[in-house]
Order: C-alpha cells, then structure tokens, then sequence
C-alpha cells in the first residue's frame, strides 16, 4: 500500500495539461490563458474628456470664451480649438486639439454664446483630460498567460476590441457508478437500496470547475458489463471515473474489468482514510480513476486527487488548501492518512461529529477536508493541520 504522497506522484507523472483551444470571449470564462493577450489598441484610443464641460486653452481661463462647437461622445468630428474660443465636450468624448484643458460645466457662467469661468474656481492644466495611451499602450500586457480568466477579464478583452482567445482545453469526463443497490433520487426507496448520491456529487464538482463534457452511466455489479462500459468509455474520455466495486469483495469487479479494457493500473489502495480502496490507471493518455463506492470516500479522492488533476490538465487552481488551527484535541488512532469533514472559520478548524466513511450528516454543514499525516497519534488544540476548502 503506498502513501498519499506517493499516490498524488504517481498521478502527476501521467497527467499533462491538456492542448490549446480557441474560444470566444464570453466562452472562454474559467478557462487558463494560454498566451499572454497584448493590447492591440492604446487606451484611451484618443485624447478623451472625463467630464461634461468646455475644453480650453489654460491660459485663456479668465477670459470670456465664445462657444466654438460642441463635441459629443460618439462623435468623429476632429476640431482645432480656436484662440479665444471653448468646445462643449461631454464625458468620453473627444477633446479638440490644441484645447490643453477641460473645465467642468458647473464652473461656468452662460452668458449667450460665451462662457466665464466662476472667478472662486480652481482651474489646472491637463484638467479632466484623459491622455491618448495614458491606460495602456498599444503592445503592452493586458493578461499574462496561465491567468483564469474571471468575468473582470471578459469585460478587459472586450474593452481592447478583442473577441476570441487561446485557452487551454478541459478534459472530457466519463463517470460510471457501479452497485447492485443503486436507486435514482426520486424513485421510490424500497428495502436494501439506497439512493445514488456519487453521480451528483461528482457532476457538481466536475461543473464548478467549468466541465461541460460530461456523461454518466450506471452498471450492474457485473465483471462482463464493467468491462464492456469501461472499454468503450475510456477511449472516448480523457478521464473516467467510476465509483463503488473497487475493493476486494466478491461483487468488486472494477479492477479486473479495468485490466480487461486494456488499462495499465499505477496503484490500487493508498494509506488513507477515508478512500482506501483508490484505483489508479492509464491507457494511453487517458486517466481512469476508481473511487470506493461509500460517498464520504468519494468526496476526500475528488479533492485529493481527480480535481486537482482535472485542473493541472486544464491550468486552473479551484480547489484550495490552508493551514488551520486546530480548535480542539484529536486523539488518531489509525495508522493511516486521515482526512475529516471539518468546519472552518477565522483561522480555526472543528472536527465535526460523525466521521465514519459511510456517514454524511456532517456534510450539512462541513466546509472543509482536515489532513491529518499519517503517523500522527495525538493533535494537540491549536496545533496547524491542513485543509482543503470545499469548492
Ligand atoms: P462499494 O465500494 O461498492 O463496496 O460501496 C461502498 C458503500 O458505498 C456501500 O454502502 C454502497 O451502498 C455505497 N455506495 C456505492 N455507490 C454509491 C452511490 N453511487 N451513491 C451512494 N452510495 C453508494
Ligand atoms: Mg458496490
């Protein structure tokens, strides 16, 4: 049995991030850049006012100025400022040129065609003017490569004129949940079933991190049937994950239908708890993961390890670990890695109650999976622990 370090060593040296895609800006959301984005544009593109008012030569400030023109926002009319004139400009409109100063319109006094500036006013030079390239300069960095794009990014590509961009892919995901016991939410809860909980789990987490490929099947506690389903799956999948049938019961066929369909296993069982049963494999490049079937176990190896690894594919970093204080003692008493649904808040971790792998209540209120090292025995309270924080 290998620890989980080594177990999360063994599933980087097989996963690579994945190619490069196009994709249209609004599309592109949650994606890592692939490419740094230079502006193709300056910002601002043109001399710009930031004010409603009239632009003005600064040294004619005290004089009485006819009004030349008026120049809206949206406009394409390029005016020279006249000597003794001013130019009615309006935010981010174009500023004439020559006019080396905007004074804003609640400064001034109308008298017929002209305007004075109100004599308690302080008016400076370069006044509410927004200088041609004074944002960015055409070329220069907008986004560095590797950045997640958040919508503020979306709206920035825009802003530079921008409507598609490079994106690294994110890969295909397969799930096939395997159990005899099986029921969808629903359908009536009749003696000795239970509900599948795995299928919805798993998506949920697969679409907070922005996989959209995605398919779910189900298959009997069948060797011949696995096999089938995983065969077809993991050709058609960068990943696959099944879930449940993964230990060593009489009715545990993943492994070996694994081994059938062609994949090579990497490991099978790690020092943890919960997840203990864990399968890893390949085929070619595509990655098959085999979580034990008990839901707890499913949602310590998502964070562990199928997340972390969707994202090291997809260039993205969601899923989030800490360190926290513990709030209070904790006496370990198995020899293995443990990881315990905990609540945290202000710097500080609780061991929630119920933490047996088949147990779910405390996922109501759980916000985080506690590590503890595998050969700890005893954590003092305040002692740092690491946590990963649900997604
Ligand atoms: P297994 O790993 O197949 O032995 O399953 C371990 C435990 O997890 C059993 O109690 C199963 O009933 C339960 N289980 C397996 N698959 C699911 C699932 N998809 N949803 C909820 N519980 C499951
Ligand atoms: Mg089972």
């Amino acid at each position: 049995m290998i620890s989980v370090a080594t177990a999360k060593q063994i599933i980087n040296s097989h996963s690579k991030t994945l190619s490069t895609i196009e994709r249209p800006i609004l599309q592109a959301l949650g994606y890592a850049l692939a490419q740094t984005i230079v502006s193709p544009i300056q910002f601002p593109a043109f001399r710009q006012s930031s004010m409603d008012g009239y632009a003005i030569y600064y040294v004619e400030k005290e004089k009485t100025l006819l009004i030349q023109d008026a120049l809206p926002a949206g406009t394409s009319q390029q005016l020279t400022l006249e000597n003794g004139m001013a130019i009615r400009v309006y935010t981010g409109g174009p500023i004439p040129d020559g006019a080396d100063c905007v004074v804003q319109k609640e400064y001034v006094n109308l008298i017929n065609q002209s305007i004075q500036i109100q004599s308690d006013r302080i008016v400076q030079l370069g006044d509410h003017i927004r200088e041609k390239g004074s944002d960015l300069e055409k070329n220069t960095v907008l986004i560095e490569a590797g950045t997640v794009l958040r919508p503020a990014h979306i709206g920035l590509l825009a802003s530079a004129g921008i409507t598609q961009v490079p994106v690294i892919q994110k890969p295909s995901v397969a799930i096939l949940i395997t159990g005899n016991e099986l029921v969808q939410p629903g359908m009536p809860l009749t003696f000795g079933k239970v509900y599948d909980s795995n299928a919805f789990s798993i998506q949920a987490h697969l679409q907070q991190l922005g996989i959209v490929n995605i398919t779910v099947q189900y298959v009997n506690d069948n060797l011949n049937e696995t096999f089938t389903k995983i065969a077809a799956l993991v050709t058609q999948f960068d990943v696959l994950i099944l879930t449940g049938g993964v230990s060593v019961g009489d009715f545990d066929f993943v492994p070996a239908a694994c081994e059938k369909a062609g994949i090579t296993p990497h490991f099978h069982k790690v020092k943890q708890r919960p997840g203990k049963p864990l399968f890893f494999g390949t085929r070619e490049n595509r990655l098959v993961f085999g979580l034990p079937g008990n839901p707890a176990a499913v949602l310590s190896c998502l964070y562990q390890y199928v997340l972390p690894t969707i994202e090291q594919m997809s260039g993205t970093q969601t899923i989030r670990s800490a360190t926290a204080r513990l709030k209070a003692p904790f006496k370990k008493t198995i020899p293995l890695t443990q990881f315990l649904k905990g609540y945290y808040e202000s710097g500080e971790v609780t061991v929630l109650p119920a933490q047996a792998s088949y147990q779910l209540s405390a996922l109501g209120k759980a916000n985080c999976w506690i590590e503890l090292d595998e050969e700890w025995t005893f954590i003092a309270a305040q002692q740092e622990v690491k946590i990963y924080l649900f997604i």
